[in-house]
């Protein structure tokens, strides 16, 4: 993510202008979804749309295209057109007669679509960050039907592995687990980091910083320690530094090098999903939901905060 960070660094982004109808038009949507209803109604301005921010999307390819990661160049991909849209979604017609375009299926609905229900068991391998189908390969299976290709190349496929960690705390190669049944369970933010913090905890190493990170992953808010008080000009500093960081849970400040004492600065190595930590609460910042890190109104004497939709989660007794 730094990397592509580095890539939109010093750009300003502008669409070009359209006409005047469409200009006052698109001046009443203030969302993506407001646009999204008045190009449904107007095909018009829908392609009016598409043709004012046809500048600026080549621009950010051009950008994204000069970016390395180790040697390998960034390589963007357009976004689905409405013919392949239209190809997949008759394809999942085929796979649930049940489906419906206007209709969006969340994970409660799912036991309601069985054909659907059956194919996901079958051949679908969902993890955090993928989705693939591939065929079981049977002949007169019903569920996915017969593959097309050649035996020889259906066969010579397999589903992307997912890391499996060597003992030197390095993961597996690609070439080493393509082709062997690998889970989901060593994915990087799950894991269980050993290292904390390189000192006790308390209330002033909080105070000393007094700056939080949010997790772009799970949202939720983690603390900065130290322990030294920060001068104002070293918390300019800091906040300059991590403005763009994409943070996720249990990333080590020490990865960014900041000079001096900022470098003496740290997170707490928890993982994602982990509750709010309880010295957030004694620092008296906002209150928020302990499992969730919603505003809540009420706060409990006795117990850490949880919001409406965590009130079924077990109580964190002070
Ligand atoms: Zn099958
Ligand atoms: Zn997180
Ligand atoms: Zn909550």
């Amino acid at each position: 993510m730094s990397t592509l960070n580095l890539g939109l660094q010093c750009v300003g982004l502008m669409r070009e202008k359209g006409d005047d109808e469409f200009e006052k038009e698109a001046s009443k949507c203030n969302s993506l979804t407001s646009l999204r209803e008045t190009a449904k109604k107007d095909p018009n301005f829908k392609s009016a749309a598409i043709d004012s921010l046809s500048h600026v999307k080549s621009l950010l390819v051009q950008v994204l295209r000069r970016l390395k990661l180790k040697d390998k160049t960034f390589t963007p991909f357009f976004p689905a057109s409405e013919i392949d849209i239209d190809t997949l979604w008759n394809e999942a017609i085929r796979v649930d007669s049940t489906l419906n375009r206007e209709e969006s299926i969340t994970t409660k609905k799912l036991p309601g679509k069985k054909d659907l229900n059956a194919f996901l068991q079958h051949c679908c391998t969902r993890r955090h960050y993928s989705f693939q189908i591939k065929k079981c390969g049977s002949d007169s299976c019903t569920i996915c039907r017969p593959p097309r290709l050649p035996k020889q190349v259906f066969n010579s496929l397999s589903v992307l592995p997912d890391p499996v960690p060597t003992e030197d705390g390095h993961y597996k190669s690609f070439e080493e687990l393509l082709g062997t049944p690998t889970d989901g369970s060593f994915r990087p933010s799950l894991q269980k980091v050993k290292k904390t913090l390189p000192f006790s905890a308390s209330i002033q190493h909080v105070k000393n910083v007094d700056m939080m990170l949010q997790c772009e992953e799970c949202s939720m808010w983690r603390l900065l320690y130290s322990r030294c008080k920060l001068t104002r000009q070293e918390k300019v500093d800091l906040n300059d530094a991590v403005e763009d960081l994409a943070f996720t849970c249990g990333a080590p400040i020490q990865d960014l090098h900041l000079p001096g004492r900022l470098n003496d600065v740290y997170t707490r190595q928890i993982h994602c999903e982990e509750p709010i930590e309880k010295l957030y609460y004694t620092a008296k910042y906002t209150p928020i939901c302990i499992y969730c890190a919603q505003n809540v109104d009420d706060v409990p004497a006795d117990q850490y905060p949880q919001c409406c939709l965590c009130k079924d989660k077990p109580i964190i007794r002070k």
